[in-house]
């Protein structure tokens, strides 16, 4: 069967790509018989560690329902599973490596790095390398005499141990979505796998833990596919089986373009899972448009369940090319999500977030409020924000609202007030109250429009809203006769 990892690094909050990755490979191991789906923390570059980074990344998971196998505080005969905790293992493997002649130590210094890129670049090369034509002018161990490098090592002079990449070889592998593909190894550097503090790189990190953990398949973002090269040639070196691997298209921004963090933000797009969370996106919603996007089975159906997407993921119907994120069709996923759920589901949230504006509802008021909103909100929150008027007379009417306001609108309501007056407490119910306004509109001869506009701008100060007739026979006969004189006055 089939084990897979998500492999994050703990650098910052989690990006919605990351979540992305994560789904495929949940749904691709769970689309399998006894498939395993693995977390681990990729937390050996300290200086790029953020506190708190794992913590938001489980949390993540946990909400959008991608429940980890084998992980950091979850266990599993492959643990542990944070790479800072792997440490001995690593370097062990780095040494196997030069022992074997595919790696060797360097002991150059930060400066002579430089003055060797400064060197090649002012020679007319775009993109110096450390490689097999550099390296014979470099302080490693393929250049010093032995004896050197003995004494070096010995008097515990700071080292890294390098790939030696070989220096014409066309590196093939076949990638789940995108083909064959090759690279020239001459396009490669001869990668850093073990750092000077005897930190391994990502590359040897992961590949010498794909290795251990027995993963079967890498599904990650094409931005790794520059590294499958590397990868492919350690494998090649260690005599291991390389995983099967798939590297799943980029997300652009709707402008074009890789969406970035800062693209993102200048096109209103929360880009990371943790905004989803306290925006109280319905994780289904995200869940079934994050599998689209990239994805698709191939018919015209858009909205399925976890289960289903289990049941109907493929990586071969991965597509090659970028997918563009779409935060309309990402509303519209959350609005279909928050109109499945029962009232009752909703009323404690919708609760919640009342009392965070100050307010505090009635229950049985506000379970009346949320199926009659349910239609019209696109984030939980809205019943809140746009139902606000429920709570409290408006302060002040939306300006797009007042375009509706025209030169009869006063009369018009004036005459419903009138009528308003006379009904019953218990005569105050929607179909009543439409009967009223067809009375005052055959009087004046008029349509709907002139009277039912101003008659929402006046009781909620908006231009749109819930039904109008069972909004009013919600809000009482006081208030609404109160509101209407207000706006009239
Ligand atoms: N640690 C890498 C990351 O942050 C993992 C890439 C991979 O899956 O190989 O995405």
């Amino acid at each position: 069967s089939v084990r897979v990892r998500f492999a994050p690094s703990p650098t910052g909050l989690l990006h919605i790509g990351g979540l992305r990755t994560a789904l495929y490979n949940y749904l691709f191991a769970k689309g399998h018989r006894d498939g395993v789906f693995v977390l681990r923390i990729e937390d050996t570059d300290q200086a790029r560690y953020v506190e708190g980074a794992e913590n938001d990344i489980v949390e993540s998971l946990e909400w959008a329902g991608l429940n980890v196998d084998e992980g950091p505080g979850k266990g599993g005969e492959f643990g542990p599973y944070r790479q800072s905790e792997r440490k001995e293992r690593y370097e062990q493997y780095a040494e196997q490596l030069v022992e074997q002649g595919h790696a060797y130590y360097a002991f150059d210094t930060p400066v002579e790095l430089e003055d060797m890129r400064e060197r090649l670049k002012k020679s007319g090369n775009p993109s110096p390398k450390y490689d097999a034509i550099t390296r014979m002018s470099m302080k490693n161990s393929l250049t010093l005499p032995r004896e050197e490098v003995d004494r070096i090592l010995e008097e515990g002079e700071e080292y890294v141990i390098r790939l030696k990449v070989p220096r014409r070889e066309t590196i093939r592998f076949e990638d789940e979505i995108r083909g064959f593909v090759s690279f020239e190894s001459k396009g490669l550097d001869d990668q850093v796998l073990l750092k000077s503090d005897g930190m391994p790189t990502y590359h040897l990190a992961n590949v010498v833990d794909d290795h251990l953990m027995e993963i079967t398949d890498v599904i990650r973002g094409e931005e790794w596919l520059s590294s499958a090269p590397k990868h492919i040639l350690m494998y090649e070196y260690f005599g291991w089986e390389p995983p099967r691997m798939a590297h799943l298209p980029l997300i652009m921004s709707p402008s074009g373009g890789k969406l970035s963090k800062r693209k993102a933000e200048s096109e209103g797009i929360p880009i990371n899972t943790r905004d989803y969370i306290e925006q109280e996106f319905e994780p289904e919603a995200l869940v079934n448009f994050l599998a689209y996007l990239g994805w698709s089975p191939g018919d015209d159906s858009e909205l399925h369940t976890m289960d289903e997407l289990i049941e109907l993921f493929a990586l071969d119907r991965v597509s090659k090319g970028g997918a563009v994120f779409d935060y309309k069709k990402l509303i519209w996923y959350n609005e279909h999500y928050l109109r499945e759920k029962p009232a009752e589901q909703l009323y404690p949230r919708v609760k919640a977030i009342a009392e965070e504006h100050g307010l505090s509802p009635d229950e049985a008021y506000l379970k009346e409020i949320i199926p009659l909103m349910k239609d019209r909100v696109s984030k939980i929150e809205d019943f809140v924000t746009m139902g606000r008027f429920f709570f409290e007379d408006p302060e002040e009417y939306e300006e797009q609202a007042l375009k509706k306001w025209k030169d009869n609108s006063a009369e018009l309501l004036g005459a419903y007030v009138g009528k308003l007056k006379e009904m019953d407490e218990e005569e105050f119910e929607a179909g009543k109250l439409k009967d009223k306004i067809k009375e005052v509109i055959g009087e004046y001869d008029v349509g709907f429009g002139p009277l039912m506009m101003p008659l929402r701008v006046a009781v909620s100060g908006m231009g749109y809203g819930p039904d109008l007739t069972p909004t009013i026979e919600l809000l009482g006969k006081e208030t609404t006769i109160r509101r209407i004189e207000t706006a009239i006055k």
